[in-house]
């Protein structure tokens, strides 16, 4: 089977529904190897190491569920570790939201939770080790220079005039550049390696250069900063990670990675690749994830309509759901653009089973039933989850004025609309059939109020006669109502992906701007009036939804989650026919 062949299965068993195994990945594969020839002595050490430079996003959520999750199952332990390099862009907030955010996807660090910058003195043992081994000097060039002696892809690099310094002077200099003696970008420390490499990554790569910055846990000891490159592997060796899982891009840096540990002769975990989640109709990288922050096109990093973690929490997304996405898209050697469709699949599919059902009416139709007694109040008995009848019923007010949707009406309806119009019969939902008898307009022409009558015989959805009645709306009543604002949500982007339109387009040009719908009065049946944040509903036929952390006493907020409109389930359905 070709290579391409066997993704493409591994993904129709991903997508599979209920009860289909996960197949072993590629990773599980190897470590499952490790274990019988005993490779690490029985031990699986991972590491999950965010830059503490934004919010973490759902592709994190992958890296988190894979590097965690092989832990676990092999009865191992996953480190959190900071990849605090760089002072400039880093902040303790950050440091706060991926913590909250591993946690809240249900993974446990234990006691191992380590930052990079806590390994800056062994760091710099390291390379004054790498100056005494002639395998590192420190360079004048400019960052522009060096990029220009680097080459390119077809071209071999230069060597830097500074490459040939003597050990000592590499030691005094170097010496002086951690002593604050020179400038930001005056002076770098590089590796003395291969300038005709045909691995630019091994062309005498910077790691070290000058910073005079505060940084967020060493304050100001350090005016000099090791790379990234240096760092990373090498807190995986101080570390003893076995399996240091990292994703497709740091291919080209393991020979890198190699070169740092075998030069300094130390423990050497195995780095094994994997590819980036990519998902339709959002962008996934942190850059332009703060650009939207900051520019303010969304209302913060939680906004219910970015792809981070606390987005995906604060739009109702639950912790299991997430996990089940990690496990379905699965982990493959190419990069792919998954549809944004399956991770809805993913929360509709918990919701359905688990989300008490309710009625609220979003754009309310007034409506008021001619026959129906005054002041009599009825109370209809509605199930909470037909899917589950231990979640059991409750009481619904039904009154003489009600609300309808504003959509379940019309006055001039095509064939198909089995909703109310004029002298058709409707049912409304856990309560009676009605016959819309009157329409009441405004000035504009636009309909304000219905009159009706109803069949007080078809209390609960049946008539004695078992006459047919097509269509079932929702309903509140009036008197019993309770306000609430509601925030429905459309995907960030208008395109499934911006890098497959015109090249020299920005992604903001693709920002959808009907993304948020803010709907300030809807009107909600009464069991909703003392929600507390963070309880999911399903409002009927309009989808799932959650309280936001905004809402008031008196005054709840709900964002949607997710519609009831599961356009994957479909999909594997009619793949399944086929
Ligand atoms: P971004 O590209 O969004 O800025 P990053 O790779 O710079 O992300 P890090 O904080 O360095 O962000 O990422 C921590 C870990 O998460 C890394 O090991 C990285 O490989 C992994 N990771 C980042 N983005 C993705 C993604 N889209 N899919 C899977 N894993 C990811
Ligand atoms: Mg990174």
């Amino acid at each position: 089977m070709s290579d391409d062949k066997k993704e493409e299965n591994i993904k129709a068993n991903n997508t599979g529904e209920k009860g289909t195994t996960i197949p072993p990945h590629f990773i599980r594969y190897i470590i499952q190897q490790d274990m019988k020839t005993n490779k690490w002595a029985g031990r699986v050490e991972t590491r999950f190491p965010p830059e503490p430079n934004g919010y973490l996003h759902i592709g994190h959520a992958k890296a988190i569920c894979l590097s965690f999750g092989m832990a676990e199952e092999f009865g191992g332990v996953c480190h959190l570790r900071f990849d605090d390099t760089n002072p400039t862009k880093e902040e303790t907030e950050y440091v706060e939201s991926i913590k909250k955010d591993v946690k809240w996807l249900g993974f446990n660090w234990g006691k191992h939770e380590y930052y990079a910058s806590d390994y800056f003195d062994q760091l710099y043992a390291f390379s004054l080790q790498l100056i005494k081994m002639g395998k590192a000097y420190v360079c004048d060039l400019t960052p522009e220079q060096i990029r220009e002696y680097r080459g390119t892809l077809t071209e071999p690099g230069r060597e830097s005039p500074y490459r040939n310094r003597s050990m000592q002077e590499n030691l005094t200099l170097f010496n002086r550049m951690k002593r604050g003696h020179f400038k930001d970008g005056e002076k770098v420390l590089r590796a003395k390696i291969d300038m005709a490499s045909p691995n630019i990554n091994m062309r005498d790569p910077v790691i070290y250069r000058i910073l005079h910055a505060k940084h967020h846990r060493t304050g100001d000891k350090w005016c000099i900063y090791p790379m990234y490159d240096f760092t990373h592997c090498l807190s995986d060796s101080i570390e003893q990670i076995t399996h240091s899982l990292c994703t497709l891009e740091f291919e080209d840096h393991r020979p890198l990675y190699d070169w740092f540990l075998d030069a300094l002769g130390v423990y050497h975990p195995q780095q094994i690749e994997f590819a980036r989640l990519n998902l339709t109709y959002t962008v996934m990288s942190k850059r332009k994830l703060l650009q939207l922050v900051k520019e303010g096109h969304v209302r913060g990093w939680d906004d219910p309509r970015m792809p981070t973690i606390s987005g995906f929490r604060r739009r109702g997304y639950t912790p299991t759901s997430i996990r089940t996405f990690a496990d379905r898209i699965g982990v493959a050697k190419r990069d792919s653009m998954v549809d944004y469709g399956l991770l809805e699949h993913c929360i509709r599919e918990e919701l359905n089973k688990t989300a008490p059902r309710v009625m609220g009416v979003l754009r309310p139709l007034k409506v008021i039933i001619d026959n129906y007694p005054d002041d009599l109040v009825e109370e209809m008995e509605a199930v909470n989850n037909p899917e589950d009848e231990s979640m059991g019923a409750r009481k619904v007010p039904f009154s003489k004025v009600i609300y309808i949707e504003e959509t379940d009406f019309m006055e001039n309806p095509p064939k198909k609309f089995f909703r109310l119009s004029p002298g058709q019969e409707v049912r409304l939902r856990y309560a009676y059939y009605i016959t819309c008898t009157d329409v009441i307009k405004d000035a504009s022409g636009k309909v304000i109020e219905l009159h009706c009558t109803y069949d007080p015989e078809s209390k609960g959805g049946g008539t004695p006669d078992g006459r047919r009645v097509k269509g079932t709306i929702h309903w509140v009543s009036a008197v019993h109502a309770i306000r609430a604002e509601v925030r429905l949500y459309e995907h960030l982007l208008t395109v499934p992906d911006p890098s497959d339109e015109e090249e020299d387009k920005h992604f903001l040009e693709y920002l959808n701007p009907e993304s948020l719908e803010v709907i300030e009065n809807a009107l909600l049946e009464p069991s909703l009036a003392n929600v507390k944040e963070g309880q999911r509903f399903q409002f009927e036929r309009h989808g799932y939804f959650y309280v936001d952390p905004d809402s008031t006493e008196g005054k709840p907020v709900f964002n949607r989650t997710v519609t009831l409109r599961d356009t994957w389930g479909k999909m594997v359905q009619q793949n399944k026919h086929d």
